[in-house]
């Protein structure tokens, strides 16, 4: 390493130390088990050369928002033993792709992109663990089914021998504004348990993905099981969020 990937390396050490005692620490505060959390770090933007680094300080899990920029860097760093999980919106014509290379998927919101992605993945004779993304927060830039949407949908997964129904994934309202993002995550916990009871035998509902750099305590508070932290750990991203989601700002 030379001078400037040994200051990346102990930036991003540190920064996930950081992390990683913050879970801990609002784990205790409410009494959950801290090992009930699990941190996916969040690498868009991060440069494949970067992600070497981060690999080396722990980070063994990297989640990507679009599929293209993740497909690029799995195959740059296919000498390393990474978990790639895809958590934003799939184009059906897209699911080929992830079908290849993807542990996980956390964005499914259709019943076509479902289809789709089984067909592949029986082709490629995997299965992949996948999360059912809401949109709690009612904004129209938002990808996810609307929460009442739900119950219906998940009772037509169980088709799609492929898809491993772990959970919901939820992005919350952009807001200083804590109790509004709260209400999103006491939302998820909500219908959470609702899927308990009613959703169809095999499928699991026991993950809730949420929680970003922004709000990941709160998220953990309400019942997160997986939080989803770029810039935290990474720094802070040279595009704006709106490039992520359209709508925004
Ligand atoms: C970028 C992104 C995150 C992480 O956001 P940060 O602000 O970098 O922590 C989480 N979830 C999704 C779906 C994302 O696209």
């Amino acid at each position: 390493m030379d001078t400037t990937q040994e200051q990346q390396f102990n930036e991003i050490k540190n920064n996930l130390a950081t992390v990683k005692q913050r879970i801990v620490d609002t784990c205790q505060r409410m009494g959950r088990d801290p090992t009930s959390v699990r941190l996916l770090p969040v690498t868009k933007t991060v440069p494949a050369e970067k992600l070497r680094l981060a690999y080396a300080a722990g980070c063994h899990e990297m989640g990507e928002n679009k599929i293209q920029e993740a497909r690029e860097k799995f195959e740059a760093l296919n000498d390393l033993d990474i978990k790639w999980a895809v958590i934003g919106h799939l184009q059906t014509n897209k699911a080929k792709y992830l079908a290849r290379f993807a542990s996980e998927f956390q964005a499914l919101d259709s019943l076509k992109v479902a289809a789709e992605l089984d067909k592949r993945l029986q082709n490629e004779g995997r299965a992949i663990d996948v999360y059912v993304q809401v949109n709690s927060s009612d904004e129209e830039s938002k990808f996810g089914l609307p929460p009442e949407a739900v119950r219906d949908f998940v009772k037509e997964l169980p088709s799609y021998s492929s898809l491993r129904i772990k959970g919901l994934m939820t992005l919350a309202i952009f807001s200083s504004d804590h109790d509004r993002v709260r209400e999103c995550f006491i939302k998820m916990r909500e219908i959470q348990a609702m899927l308990r009871q009613e959703a169809p035998s095999g499928l699991s509902f026991d993950e809730l993905s949420m929680g970003m750099s922004g709000d990941y305590e709160l998220a953990i508070e309400e019942g997160a099981t997986v939080v989803r932290v770029g810039q935290a750990i990474f720094g802070k991203r040279p595009l704006p969020d709106s490039h992520y989601w359209p709508g925004l700002g």
